[in-house]
């Protein structure tokens, strides 16, 4: 266990009758939202947190709710702080995803341990998805509709939002960060820009993000304000014949200093001057992630990015 300082354990927030946020404040790397719908034979839960003790955490909050057990587990996205606490829900909980999510996790294990090797990670089972869609799902909890929609590649390639119209509460994922800087290596800006649109037109007043405080739909307008300085500084970079943590020396965070996790500046910079470079690709392709997040901490002045989970 490391000395140093960690998030305390998340904690729910009830949005809409049956509708809560499991909140774990500040946000930023591995300190990711989750989401608790109570049916009336059951829970359904959005993401399971990134450690053992923060998905127990979880379970001991929804189960608390004495709404009865976590039936369906739904994953936003495949990173490992959305799908690691899977294992203490499934089996018996059904997990569903994108059918993208299966296979990135298989692809990328564990991997998210190695860059914060002193987060205590606890025993963690890679668990993915039961049940897959390509497009989108309604699960029925009792009479009330729960919409899941692929929006990717946005934040990632596999990047599924969870509506509940009645409630007009959306789960975003990463699509949306409120408070939190945007981040978009692992998928794709312009997939992002596209996504902010669809995500816009559900009408949500309550925006639950991946990560960071609950929002309304002001944070669409924040993130697309981000991107698009991204393009600009992407654009500007290419011409200027300099690289993606050039760029970001060079131009900084600008107005979004104020943002947590600053240096995915460097990481939004390499998805877009690929975009930009290679339009023939498809958006979302692979990228060097590890070498990315290298020159993250580099921008850093060679500290890891903080992680508090
Ligand atoms: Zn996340």
């Amino acid at each position: 266990m490391s000395t140093e300082v960690r998030a305390p354990l998340g904690r729910l927030r009830e949005l809409a009758d049956g509708v809560h946020a499991f909140l774990q404040p500040p946000g930023g790397w591995c300190l990711s939202n989750a989401g608790v719908i109570a049916g009336p034979d059951g829970l359904v839960l959005i993401d399971t947190a990134a450690t053992r003790s923060r998905a127990e955490a979880l379970r001991a909050a929804a189960e608390g709710l004495g709404r009865g057990p976590v039936r369906t587990v739904v994953n936003t996205h495949s990173h490992g702080d959305h799908v690691f606490g899977n294992c203490v829900f499934a089996p018996p909980a059904a997990v569903i995803a994108h059918e993208l999510t299966g296979p990135e996790m298989e692809a990328t294990g564990m991997a998210l341990t190695g860059l914060w090797p002193d987060v205590d990670w606890g025993e963690l089972t890679l668990t993915p998805p039961t049940i897959t869609f390509g497009r989108s799902l309604t699960l029925m909890t009792g009479d009330r509709p729960v919409e899941l929609h692929h929006v990717g590649p946005a934040h990632s390639t596999n990047d599924v939002v969870v509506w509940i119209p009645d409630a007009g509460v959306l789960f975003t994922g990463d699509v949306a960060l409120p408070g939190c800087t945007p981040f978009c290596l692992m998928g794709s800006v312009r997939g992002c820009l596209a996504a902010l649109d669809r995500l816009r037109a559900f009408g949500a007043r309550t925006v639950v993000g991946g990560h960071g405080q609950i929002s309304g739909p002001e944070v669409f307008d924040e993130t697309e304000r981000y991107l698009r300085r991204i393009l600009d500084l992407a654009g500007e970079g290419v011409a200027a014949g300099i690289t993606p943590l050039e760029t970001a020396r060079q131009y900084g965070t600008g107005d979004f200093a104020g943002l947590i996790d600053p240096e995915r500046l460097v990481g939004n910079l390499h998805r877009a001057f690929l975009e930009i470079r290679r339009p023939d690709l498809a958006l979302g392709t692979e990228i060097d992630v590890p070498g990315v997040f290298g020159e993250m901490v580099q921008f850093n002045d060679g500290r890891l990015p903080t992680c508090l989970a």
